[in-house]
This record gives C-alpha cells, structure tokens and sequence, in this order.
C-alpha cells in the first residue's frame, strides 16, 4: 500500500499522542536542521526513528533526479509513502521489519515524518545547487570546478591502489573559424554536439568535463596508456565523422587530443602538463590527430 503524506495542517494536534512523544519531536525536529546533505539528514532520521517506531530498514527513492538511497534491510512488511511539501514532491520512502505494523505505530510513524519533508525539500535544493555549481550548463558535462575535485580523488585513488590514470586533454580545432563563418549561436550548438559525441565514445566510468571555452578533458581512471590512446582516438574519428546539425545546416569538425598517463612520481600539475605539451604537439603538427605523451622524462635514469 502506497501512503501521501504532506505537510500536516496548522490544526493536527500533536499533544494528542501525548508528552514524550512531544519532547520526542523536538528533539528530532532540531536534529534534523543539523544538516543539508541528503543522506545525512535520512541517517538522522532512521537512526531517531528507532527509539519510537522500530524498523529495520528504509529506502528512500527520488526516481525523477535518479536518486535511491537504502538503509538497513528489507524484510517481509512494509509501509510506503509519497512524501509531499506543499506541492514540491519529497520522494517517496519506504519502510520495513519483520513484523507487522500497528495502526498505533503508523500514526506515530506518519506525524514523525511530517518533521522530515521541510528539511527533505532543503536537502534536495541543496543538492540541486550544489550540481548545478559543478555542471557547464551549455553542455550539461562536469565544469572545471568538477573536474579538480574528480582529479583530486582519482590521483589519490589511484596512487593508493597503485592502478594507471590516464588523462585526455582535447580542444576543438579551427573553432574560432567556426564562430566567425557562421555565429556563435552555431558554435554553441556544434560544442553541444560535440559534448554529445565524446560522451558517447566513452565508458560508463570515464568521466568528462568541460575545462574551457572549447576544451574537454576525459578522465580514465583505472585506465592505462595504450587503452587511453585508443580512447583518444575513437573520440577523434567519431568526431571527424560526425555531421553536426545546426540552424544552418550541417557542419564539420574536428579535435585535437593529448593523452598522458601518471606515473607514482605524478601530482595533479604534473600529469596535465604533460597532457598539455601532447596537446600543443597535436595542434602544431596539423590538428585533428592524438599524441601520447608518456612520462619518460621524469623517470629517475636508470643507474
Ligand atoms: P586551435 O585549432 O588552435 O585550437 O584554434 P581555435 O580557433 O580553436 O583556438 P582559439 O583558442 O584561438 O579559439 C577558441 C575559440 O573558441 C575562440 C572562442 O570564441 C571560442 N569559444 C570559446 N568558448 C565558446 C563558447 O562557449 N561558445 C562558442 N560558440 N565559442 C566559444
Ligand atoms: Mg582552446
Ligand atoms: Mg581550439
């Protein structure tokens, strides 16, 4: 059975199920302000739950923004709801335990969460700002911002699980030529698309971001040298074969990509910089093509 909960009415009369439970939701009403992060403030919940209406699991699923989130276990009886604020739908949460709930327990559990849909609604505005400061919102890719948080992590996870990161620093070619010839408004959409084709020549754990005007950088965790050059150059032929529609037609274009994977001597500055000169060689040498850069000259000689 699915249950709606909204936000209770001014006039439901809490003191009705007596003064613990009153001293109960304050308690809980001010834990729940602790925090905006998402699964925070459901921990908080669950765990607080606990001491009134016992349960030995819940999950909460946003299926609009793609969000599930589970806590405990699942066992044979459960209670759902569609959590509502006002009109903004909270997402829908689902309780279970072993044995069945009394009617007692379910009203309990009913006013308990009315204390959860306020701070639910500002977890997920805090969310949805907090994505929309990482994200480009011409392209809907990682911004740079985004991308030297994931870099951060993926060095260090690489570092600490000694598995190869690879790196690939693409910038679209001749693009200036594009906005002149045909306007920015065309240039746009061919970045669009070309966001598009990238994306799609990759895995699901490659990550992309848009570093810069028409820069990209993919970063390949888990991923070594000859597989990233490979990468590199399916994105490269993709794109080169690609007819971009736009408002005035289908256009063309190419990009230029440098490849470079760390080695344990690598920072974050380091390994892009080397991305960066195989890059510059690319463009220097002709454009749409890739260039590998590996780290031979930081290696210590050999003695
Ligand atoms: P190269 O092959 O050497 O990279 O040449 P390029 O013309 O691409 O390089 P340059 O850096 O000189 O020019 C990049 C151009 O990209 C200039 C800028 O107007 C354009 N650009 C940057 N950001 C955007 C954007 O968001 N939209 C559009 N339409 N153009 C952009
Ligand atoms: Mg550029
Ligand atoms: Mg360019």
């Amino acid at each position: 059975m699915i249950r709606t909960l909204a936000t209770p009415d001014a006039s439901t009369n809490i003191a009705a199920s007596g003064a613990n439970l009153a001293e109960f939701r304050l308690l809980l009403a001010n834990s729940l302000q602790k925090s905006l992060e998402l699964h925070e403030t459901l921990a908080t919940f669950f765990q607080m739950l606990h001491r009134s209406v016992r349960c030995c699991g819940m999950e909460y699923r946003m299926p609009a923004r793609d969000i599930r989130l589970a806590i405990g276990s699942h066992r044979a009886h459960k209670v759902n709801y569609n959590l509502h604020n006002g009109n903004f739908a909270v997402g829908e949460l689902t309780f279970f335990r072993s044995a069945r709930f009394s009617e007692k327990e379910l009203s309990t559990l009913e006013e308990l969460l009315g204390l959860l849909l306020l701070p639910l609604r500002n977890a997920l505005l805090y969310r949805d700002a907090l994505e929309s400061s990482l994200r480009d919102p011409l392209t809907g890719l990682g911004n740079r911002a985004n991308l030297e948080l994931t870099l951060q992590r993926e060095l260090k996870l690489s570092q600490r699980n000694r598995r190869p990161l690879s790196l690939l620093i693409a910038d679209m070619d001749s693009f200036k030529a594009i906005n002149d010839t045909y306007g920015h408004t065309v240039g746009d959409q061919v970045l669009q698309g070309a966001a598009r084709v990238i994306k799609q020549a990759l895995r699901d754990t490659d990550q992309v971001f848009r570093y810069g005007g028409e820069e990209f950088v993919v970063v390949l965790a888990n991923t070594g040298n000859s597989e990233a050059v490979n990468i590199a150059e399916r994105i490269r032929q993709q794109l080169a074969n690609i007819q971009f529609q736009t408002d005035i037609g289908e256009i063309q274009a190419t990009i230029s990509l440098g490849v470079c994977t760390n080695v344990p001597e690598d920072d974050r500055d380091s390994l892009f910089r080397r991305g960066d000169q195989a890059l510059y060689e690319a463009k220097r040498t002709g454009r749409n093509r890739v260039i590998n850069r590996e780290a031979a000259e930081i290696r210590e000689p050999a003695v």
